[in-house]
């Protein structure tokens, strides 16, 4: 079996996933989730229930926390 670091992690619909963005692995729909208890819900369009799961890379690094990056700490002068 090779895994490799960079090949998504996959994520079942029903689980709570956290915020991120969501492919379907059949037909290619994007889901982005941005609430940290959203549960992560059947592709609208194929009903297919894994997704390759690409969280959110772009925080900025005083942002550790979803919480944080709905409520972004003031940067310090
Ligand atoms: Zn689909």
């Amino acid at each position: 079996m090779t895994e490799t670091s960079e090949s998504p992690k996959k994520v079942k619909a029903g689980e709570k996933v956290g915020p991120g963005k969501y492919v379907c692995i059949d037909c290619g729909r994007e889901i982005h989730i941005d609430e940290v208890d959203k549960d992560l819900a059947k592709c609208p369009s194929c009903a297919c229930e894994i997704y390759n799961c690409f969280p959110m890379t772009h925080m900025r690094p005083d942002i550790k926390t979803p919480e944080d990056a709905k409520h972004p700490p003031e940067r310090k002068k």
